[in-house]
């Protein structure tokens, strides 16, 4: 058999997946509507065969749930699907009710209802192809105490929903009178000449015979439809056992036909029954539906042309997907990787490490042999001018040196260095990153950074240690050569150069800001008072602000280390130094060597152990991060986070889309065709 309706219902919701508020996008569906206590739900459920809708008194709707029913006749039993939320294959109707109640409740009391709708699908081999909404609200907006706000957004909800092409399926029961029928007067507002209205006449076992046959042959309220009456209900009364499940449908069916039968001639000529009304429904949304096929085929080829167009011209055609988008952003990193790992080697981290070591030995400089004595007189350390003289053998220097240089050697190399280089290739991976497209993309960037840590991370601690062992012999001893004191004894000079160099432009920077007359009445200032002649001076000076003070303290202080470091140079310079075994005369050159040789060794380690390993591993860590680790929505919410590449994405998307809806249609007119001719 041609089943249009299922392949229009498909195109329905092809059409629905382009634009969800786009009217003129759309094929028709029956919208259900009914006040409370109308037998709204229990239409819908005779139709669908099971009990599947929540219910209690508190139970109202706040969102339409757009219902689809597949009729599947391979299907033993009835199965649902949310396809919003990813659940198929759901056989437990209560699991479904108890869904479709959390949904519900998820919108605040306070909103009413919400305007997104919850997609639900049934298959069946008992259902009709068939596509149902049940709208919620009607009962809100009869509610007295709703604010107006509120009622505007139902209303504004409802006419959306209510509006052609869809046909609208008017509930009302039959023990109350038509006239008070919420349903019916919605529905004339929206469909004044009542053309695409069915009405069901509900509870019709309430009433007697004549009563509703009246209510069914209506000639108040005609409807081109008519109204299709229907006992949807087992009343509960003690002699009918509760029955629920497929039960309960069975003993339904029979109730209402033994009632139908049992008043076959009040309903001679009339429409009636559950079967009945399913065939009405088949009957009018494949009727209406084919109506709806011309026209919305014409706008599909209007929006087609239109989505064509601008693809063309915005993208040149240009076909891009999230998955080929991330992909080729993912390998613009990857060559970035590789070309850096070209260029960044063995060396590199070399200097990194060296320039961080030379650091610490110009600190260690300045804490142990280059601050001032505090207090002459109470003076425990000897002055760094006083090594110059000093004995070979004096014990003072020989352990100054050897205390330094432990503090050096413990400064714990094996973490320091590993931390340097981490964050090294850290750094340089968010440059990267900031090179390629994904800069736009804050989501995609974390999972990068979090592949690079990941790889780092996992060998952080292991490198660490393997640079600290192999640096453990230099806690005990260091050997030079006379080659390595040389070199270190140009490089220390150098940084102490350039040492100097840097005291010297923070001393004309002060010069500059203060002014050079000022600056030397300050530190002249100063000096007297350290020089101890004490309160009167300084009730004399109480010129100068605090802030001036403490600059010219800085301005001594420079003035005092830059001729110190003259010193030294020219210290280091002399003949004493040139040789290793004045080591101790000579604490700078020894210090640096050693830097050095920590250096040297670290090094060998940390390109081994870290990154070589980074290199061979990030990329692969990538790819299981971002191929394998991703849905499909996750890669198309990647790629959607940049604005333009979104653009490019969803244009392609509605372009395919309508394609697909086009030749959809296309076929579907062909079968109609076909159809009609046989
Ligand atoms: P809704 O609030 O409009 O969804 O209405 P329900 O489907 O929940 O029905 C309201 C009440 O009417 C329930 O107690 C049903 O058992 C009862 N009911 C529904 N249809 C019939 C019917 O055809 N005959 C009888 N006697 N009771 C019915």
């Amino acid at each position: 058999m041609l089943n249009l309706t299922r392949q229009m219902i498909e195109i329905r919701s092809i059409l629905q997946s382009i634009d969800p508020n786009d009217n003129t996008l759309k094929l028709p569906s029956i919208v259900v509507i009914g006040s409370q206590s109308s037998g709204k739900s229990s239409v819908l459920e005779a139709v669908v065969g099971r009990e599947f809708l929540p219910k209690g008194s508190n139970m109202v709707t706040r969102r339409p749930i757009e219902l689809t029913l597949v009729n599947s006749p391979d299907l033993a039993a009835e199965v649902a699907e949310f396809p919003a939320l990813r659940m198929n294959n759901l056989t437990d109707f209560e699991q479904v009710q108890k869904i479709l109640y959390d949904l519900n409740l998820a919108v605040p009391i306070t909103e009413a209802i919400s305007n997104d709708p919850i997609q639900l699908t049934i298959r069946s081999p008992r259902v009709p192809d068939l596509s149902l909404v049940d709208l919620p609200g009607y009962i809100q907006v009869e509610a007295a105490d709703q604010p107006t706000e509120l009622k505007r957004k139902i209303r504004q909800l409802c006419d959306k929903y209510l509006e052609e092409p869809n046909i609208i399926l008017a509930i009302s029961a039959a023990d109350v009178d038509l006239a008070n029928s919420t349903a019916l007067r919605a529905s004339r507002q929206m469909d004044p000449k009542g053309e695409r209205t069915i009405g069901v006449v509900t509870k019709l076992d309430l009433v007697d015979g004549a009563e509703a046959r009246g209510i069914l042959t209506n000639r108040k309220y005609p409807l081109k439809m008519g109204y299709v009456g229907v006992v949807t209900k087992v009343p509960q009364t003690s002699i009918f056992k509760k029955k629920t499940g497929y039960q309960a449908f069975i003993a339904q069916q029979n109730f209402e036909s033994t009632f139908l039968k049992d008043n076959k001639d009040e309903f001679a000529g009339t429409s009636v029954g559950t079967r009945t009304l399913k065939k009405r429904l088949m009957r009018v949304l494949e009727r209406s539906m084919a109506l709806s096929l011309k026209p919305t085929y014409d706008r599909v080829q209007q929006e087609l042309e239109e989505a064509s167009y601008k693809f063309k011209v915005e993208f040149n055609d240009r076909s891009l997907t999230p998955e080929t988008y991330i992909a080729s952003s993912i390998d613009t990193l990857k060559g970035a990787v590789k070309e850096f790992s070209e260029r960044f080697g063995r060396n590199e981290i070399k200097s990194v490490l060296k320039n961080e070591l030379d650091q610490k030995v110009l600190d260690l400089l300045a804490s142990k042999y280059w601050n001032k004595p505090h207090d002459q007189s109470r003076e425990i350390d000897l002055d760094l001018r006083d090594i110059v003289n000093a004995s070979p053998t004096d014990v003072y220097w020989h352990r100054k040196l050897d205390l330094t240089t432990n503090s050096l050697t413990k400064l714990g190399v094996g973490r320091l260095s590993t931390t340097l280089l981490t964050n090294a290739l850290l750094t340089e991976i968010d440059n990267m990153i900031d090179n390629t497209t994904l800069r736009t993309h804050p989501m995609i960037k974390q999972v990068v950074r979090d592949a690079a840590e990941e790889v780092l991370n996992s060998r952080y601690y292991s490198t660490a240690d393997q640079v600290e062992n192999c640096i453990k012999p230099f806690k005990f001893e260091i050997e030079l050569e006379n080659s390595e004191w040389k070199q270190s004894r140009d490089h220390i000079i150098r940084l102490l150069n350039e040492e100097l160099r840097s005291c010297d432009q923070y001393l004309q920077l002060l010069k500059k800001n203060i002014g050079s007359r000022k600056l030397t009445q300050i530190m002249t200032y100063l000096e007297n008072k350290d020089n101890s002649i004490g309160e009167t001076i300084e009730r004399e000076n109480i010129g100068f602000s605090p802030g001036i003070l403490s600059r010219g303290r800085d301005a001594l202080f420079l003035k005092d280390r830059a001729s110190l470091l003259q010193f030294r140079i020219s210290c280091l310079k002399s003949s004493q130094c040139k040789i290793k075994e004045n080591k101790y005369k000579c604490p700078e050159i020894f210090l640096a060597a050693v830097a050095d040789k920590l250096t040297q060794t670290a090094v060998l380690f940390l390109n081994v152990e870290l990154l070589s390993d980074f290199y061979y591993n990030f990329p692969r860590a990538l790819d299981a991060k971002l191929s394998n680790g991703l849905t499909q929505e996750q890669i198309e919410a990647f790629a959607k986070e940049d604005p333009k590449v979104k653009r490019h994405i969803e244009l392609q998307q509605r372009k395919e889309l309508l394609e697909l809806a086009t030749s959809k249609i296309e076929d579907v007119m062909t079968l109609q065709k076909h159809r009609t001719k046989h």
